[in-house]
């Protein structure tokens, strides 16, 4: 294998929404089918990766706005990342990755999944690797079902765990306004909930959102607005019942759309321009009902080198 003669490379990755989410019964192995839309949007966490000294393994270092919660052990994704890639190309990595965080932990933002496609895609160009864009999609997969989206970004449909991606036609740019929590939601706990709470109903097979899809096709933010659908809104917010107040103040200010990204509880408005962002920004901070505030657009492409 050559190996490349630079010392370090920056992968910056952004974090995701999903613009639908679709939630089909909880399976015999506690899973659920999804048909989801993710969207990439313009708040990064940017992993460097430098080589070490033969023998000193791979190491990890949390920076950043974001760090509370994140291990910076074994555990973390991005090293998982590291050491499946090891295993795979059979080579001993001595590495440090250093992850400056932005994207909010636990947040339903896919944070620990981005960091992990972030080290598929550096790994790939510090140890000239070449992986191609199918693998580093299926090794994504193994490690997390958000993963190959972090590596494609821009806008697709996952189907299945939400790892069997294809490009979705969307055009234009979406302005969006997120309500961070200071506190995380737990994916498992959410979807234990949503299990609960539809206990002994008739659940469909998911299906893409036809409104949705021709929405973003025209390039309709307004109508975007209005298909935004998340099967997982109502037990997201009865864990978290303060979720409720935060898409009020926003539906009440006007925002074209809210929704509980993912499993919560970030909620991310829709808004019609950066000036109509700024005002809502301002809303939500005084209103008292959010802990932080965050602009961003979408969609942006995914992991890439800088
Ligand atoms: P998803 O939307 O994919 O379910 P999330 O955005 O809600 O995920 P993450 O930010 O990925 O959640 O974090 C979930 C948990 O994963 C954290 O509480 C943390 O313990 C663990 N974790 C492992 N690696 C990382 C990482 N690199 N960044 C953030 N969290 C990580």
């Amino acid at each position: 294998m050559t190996r490349s003669s630079s010392t370090s490379v920056t992968v910056r990755v952004p974090a995701k929404i999903n613009l639908q989410l679709a939630v089909g019964p909880c399976e015999a192995d506690k899973f659920h089918n999804l048909v989801t839309v993710f969207q990439a949007i313009s708040i990064y966490d940017d992993v460097t990766i430098t080589k070490s000294e033969p023998g000193s393994g791979i190491t990890i270092a949390i920076t950043g706005d974001q760090t509370h919660g994140v291990p910076s052990d074994a555990t973390n994704l991005a090293v998982k990342a590291a050491q499946l890639i090891a295993d795979e190309y059979n080579f001993i990595i001595d590495a440090h990755i250093e992850v400056k965080k932005s994207i909010p932990v636990a947040g339903g933002m896919a944070g620990g999944s981005a960091d992990a496609a972030a080290v598929i895609v550096g790994l790939s160009e510090l140890y000239d690797l070449d992986i191609s864009r199918e693998e580093s999609l299926e090794f994504g997969a193994r490690l997390g079902s958000d993963v190959p989206f972090m590596i494609t970004g821009g806008t697709a449909i996952g189907q299945g765990r939400g790892d069997q991606l294809t490009a979705a036609l969307s055009r234009g740019t979406y302005h969006w306004v997120l309500a961070l929590s200071s506190v995380g939601l737990s994916t498992p706990a959410v979807y234990q909930e949503c299990d609960r709470l539809r206990a002994g109903l008739d659940i469909a097979a998911p299906q893409t959102s036809d409104a949705l899809m021709q929405s973003l096709l025209a390039a309709d933010p307004k109508a975007v607005g209005l298909a935004l659908q998340n099967d997982l809104q109502s037990a997201a917010c009865s864990l978290r019942p303060a979720l409720t107040l935060v898409l009020d103040v926003g539906e009440e200010y006007g925002a074209l759309g809210a929704i509980v990204s993912g499993s919560g509880p970030t909620v991310a408005f829709l808004v019609e321009n950066e000036e109509q962002g700024l005002d809502l920004a301002v809303a939500l901070t005084s209103s008292g009902v959010v802990g932080n505030v965050a602009r961003a657009f979408g969609p942006v492409p995914g992991a890439k080198v800088i």
